[in-house]
């Protein structure tokens, strides 16, 4: 006990040493727009960041995921990967961040690239989903390597493209490529606005979807001539909000998701079109007067880890051909985008190792939680083979894509001391039997 109290102090001295600087380094990547769409300046983002890791002693590689989804000439998807060593021989942790950030939207009343720093805290967009998250790992590990210079294994950084847009290019591209084999990483953990006193265990599942109903064109003067497709699709969104989400919201996961309301299956319909085009040619106008021949929705399906994504495909092609066969339509339906559900198990090392550094720093137990959305994580599990993968970072989810960003710096630093007494856990044990031995 007295031993953790004294780690602890260590490590809190070492990141509050370094206060001044985690402020700047979050600073300096807001400033850079790195907007996805269309993946701005990553090139630029990376070149920043390699120079700021190289003046600290980090072996910096920086790669571009030629030929990925995403990557062009125009728009390179370059990712970062940084590690520093240890004094021995060990296991490494690897924090997983991703450099691009959505678009600003509306209702701005900050800068937001200006990374101003105001009320104690940063503000602007990607402060918390994730650029402060990136920047507190980074102060976490040269904190801690500071506190117990004398650390077995290693310690990596990665900062990766395409997160927002499904991470094809950016960690599922460096997982294909064995940068998360078991091999080589044993503990992840990716610093996403899941709050800084919980551990986000994984996520669920998504299925994408589009369906598309078919009519018969007319006049739109002598509807009777024609068979409307929207007037299907109607017909199809009453079968889905009187059977079927009854039907997914009985349905409860065990999985701790937060809010509650997505503590059950969901379904969203993301966008519909139907009918003529309202904008065709630089026209901007009314439809032509026709009944629609054609009507498009994109389904938003999450599901749970008690779900197979096999039973979520088949329950909505057998309700879209339940209602085309009663009303005599025909419809194509187009899969998009799956993602599998996550889920690492409380007793994993890595969520062990934080969870103690967050009774330590906070006084209370760790909230174990599960996230609504998906995040890299899939990537490092299903394609990297790495089940000892979590979610901890210092960023308020709510405040994800808002308008108004920002990030708190106590919040920032508070999360660094639990980082870094969770790689005092994980790296440190090692080189203190190695010091009893040469004592
Ligand atoms: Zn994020």
């Amino acid at each position: 006990m007295a031993e953790a109290q004294g780690q602890l102090k260590a490590i809190r001295g070492a990141v509050v040493a370094r206060r001044a600087e985690l402020i700047a380094l979050t600073q300096a990547m807001v400033r850079i727009p790195t907007l996805n769409p269309p993946g701005r300046l990553y090139a630029e983002f990376c070149d920043m960041l390699r120079a700021r890791l190289e003046g600290a002693g980090w072996q910096v590689q920086v790669l571009r995921a030629t030929g990925a989804p995403g990557d062009s000439d125009a728009h390179p998807r370059w990712n970062l990967v940084a590690r520093l060593e240890g004094a021995a021989p060990g296991e490494t942790v690897h924090f997983n961040s991703h450099h691009d950030v959505v678009p600003v939207g509306a209702g701005w009343t900050r800068d937001p690239f200006g990374a101003e720093l105001d009320q104690g805290r940063i503000w602007g967009r990607g402060t918390c989903d994730m650029k402060g998250g990136l920047a507190t790992s980074i102060i976490a590990a040269e904190a801690f390597a500071a506190a117990v210079p004398a650390f077995a294994g290693a310690i990596e950084v990665s900062s990766v493209a395409d997160e927002e847009s499904g991470g094809f290019a950016g960690t599922a591209w460096l997982a294909q490529r064995g940068w998360f084999d078991p091999a080589r990483v044993q503990h992840v953990i990716i610093p996403e606005p899941l709050h800084k006193d919980s551990i986000c265990l994984g996520h669920r599942g998504v299925w994408w979807a589009e369906v598309e109903t078919h009519g018969r064109i007319a006049h739109g003067s002598m509807p009777f001539l024609g068979d409307s497709a929207i007037a299907h699709m109607g017909a199809l969104l009453h079968e889905i909000d009187t059977v079927l989400q009854p039907a997914l919201a009985a349905r409860r996961t065990a999985m701790p998701v937060i809010p509650e309301g997505a503590r059950a299956s969901t379904l969203n319909i993301n966008a519909i079109h139907g009918g003529e085009p309202e904008q065709a040619q630089g026209y901007t106008g009314l439809p032509t007067p026709c009944v629609a021949d054609r009507c498009r929705i994109v389904l938003d399906r999450r599901f749970l880890a008690e779900e197979r994504l096999e039973d979520v495909k088949a329950e909505i092609r057998d309700l879209v051909g339940r209602v085309a066969s009663r009303r005599g339509f025909s419809f194509e339906l187009r899969e998009l985008f799956e993602v599998h559900p996550s889920m690492t198990t409380p007793d994993a090392p890595v969520v062990r190792a934080l969870a103690d550094g967050i009774a330590a720093v906070f006084g209370r137990p760790a909230a174990l939680v599960a996230s609504p959305g998906t995040y890299d994580q899939k990537h490092v599990d299903r394609i990297g083979g790495l089940k000892n993968v979590i979610a901890y970072g210092p960023g308020v989810l709510d405040l994800a894509h808002q308008p108004d960003e920002w990030i708190a710096v106590d919040d920032m630093c508070e999360a660094a001391c639990v980082m870094g007494l969770a790689l005092a856990t994980l790296l440190g044990r090692q080189s203190a039997e190695a010091a009893a031995c040469t004592a």
